[in-house]
């Protein structure tokens, strides 16, 4: 997987919300939401949530997505 923003080399990481509950119990059914991305290069933070507005977003919002890009930075 490489970063959309620079082609740099995007690793799994843990998600924020694991990172943040020492007794969170991973499950299988959470497997699609823990999952947690992030740039080596520029940092860009990628996660489940962000992928799927991708995919299928609510509604059409592309400021909205350029500002949690420009976020991450
Ligand atoms: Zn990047």
């Amino acid at each position: 997987m490489t970063c959309a923003r620079c082609d740099g080399l995007v690793v799994n990481i843990p998600p924020l919300v694991l990172l943040c509950s020492n007794d969170y119990q991973f499950t299988q059914s959470d497997d699609v939401e823990g999952e947690a991305w992030q740039c080596l290069n520029c940092g860009n933070y990628i996660d489940a949530v962000i992928l799927a507005n991708r995919l299928s977003p609510p509604q059409p919002s592309l400021e909205q997505e350029a500002a949690v890009l420009a976020g991450g930075r």
